[in-house]
């Protein structure tokens, strides 16, 4: 069987362990790209795209395979022609549209049970100091801080001169919680009907992340361009909370957008200094910071005596449902 993914974001983790599993592999690449991508012995078949609509048809031309998503794929082809995508899609192919509604996104949690912050529909009811957000997954491009509704209405006209939003109905107003980010990546296996946490990350981002190497009168606005990815492990007394936050929002998942989570998924969260664990963003496919451990994370070791990457565990999985005969229960 052929295991396929979009060229970016994750996609040499996902193919390096579906070869590792034994499957054939492809990329599905921009000619721009197809020169990188081929340094990789582990990428057996390469399907070159010069528009979005022809990466459709390349995938649908594939036989006796499965398409593995990733971060990239609706942000680079766009939620209608993935919608066109006839090739089983490992994961659960119902949960793209609610990933990319924020307010959908966000009532997943909540009906999880899962702490989130507080969230502002119109900048005239801010009161207190948020994070503004534009809309998909734009690497954190934009982000502003607001200190009040002022800050919120002049930062909102700068993005409305540079054009990158249409209008203001688009952006997420949260509230922004004082703490230190910490991104929980989750696996949900229904072949094993377990959650396993594969791993832990902190996006690591220009400029805030610089900031504290300056003196401290020199003042600089934070921005949040996400540049690359940190490994962390927890204080062993916060995982439990962030176990049950994960196994909540697994069944969540199953009744409200069934058959609910399957494989990777990550709650993106903030960890303040009481150890409360507030979710601002799930995930619900592989996180580009799984690429930390394509030999195994400290948490993966716990549940497999074996290096196993994200996109290794991906290849594991399909493995067991075809041992099983039950693969249509991990594509959709
Ligand atoms: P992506 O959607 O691309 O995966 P992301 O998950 O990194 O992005 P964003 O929501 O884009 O997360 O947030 C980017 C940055 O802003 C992160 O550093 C995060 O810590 C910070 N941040 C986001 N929301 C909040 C919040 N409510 N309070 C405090 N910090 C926040």
């Amino acid at each position: 069987m052929l295991l396929l993914t979009l060229a970016s974001h994750s996609s040499l983790q996902i193919l390096h362990g579906a070869k590792r599993e034994g499957f054939e592999t492809g990329i599905v690449v921009n000619g721009k790209r197809e020169g990188f991508y081929r340094r990789f012995s582990f990428i057996d078949n390469f399907y070159v795209y010069s528009s979005e609509d022809e990466a459709v048809e390349k995938i649908n031309g594939t036989s006796n395979s499965v398409f593995v998503p990733h971060g990239s794929l609706i942000e680079y082809i766009g939620m209608e022609r993935v919608s066109r995508i006839r090739t089983p899609i490992f994961g659960n192919r119902n949960l793209f549209p609610w990933e990319s509604n924020q307010s959908k996104k966000m009532k997943l949690l909540e009906l999880s049970n899962i702490k989130t912050p507080m969230k502002f529909e119109n900048p005239e009811d801010v009161d207190r100091m948020v994070i503004v957000k534009l809309p998909g997954a734009k690497g954190g491009r934009g982000y502003f801080i607001g200190r009040n509704k002022q800050e919120v209405k002049e930062g909102i006209r700068r993005l409305q001169e540079k054009g990158l939003i249409n209008n203001v109905e688009e952006l997420i107003i949260q509230e922004y919680v004082i703490g230190i980010p910490m991104y929980f990546q989750f696996f949900y296996s229904p072949m094993l009907q377990r959650v396993e946490m594969t791993g832990i990350d902190i996006r690591y981002e220009t400029n805030v992340d610089g900031l504290r190497r300056l003196p401290s009168d020199i003042k600089a606005e934070p921005t949040f361009v996400v540049a690359g990815n940190i490994p962390a492990v927890a204080r062993e007394s916060i995982l439990p909370s962030v176990y049950e936050y994960a196994e909540n929002f697994v069944k969540t998942t199953k009744n409200v957008v069934p058959p609910g989570a399957i494989g990777p998924f990550c709650l993106e969260s903030i960890v303040t200094d009481t150890l409360d664990v507030v979710v601002f963003e799930f995930s619900g496919r592989i996180v580009a910071g799984t690429n930390l451990y394509v030999d195994g994370s400290p948490y993966s070791w716990l549940y497999w005596d074996e290096p196993m990457s994200v996109g290794r565990r991906i290849g594991r999985e399909i493995n067991l449902a075809i041992q099983k005969n039950r693969l249509n229960e991990v594509t959709t």
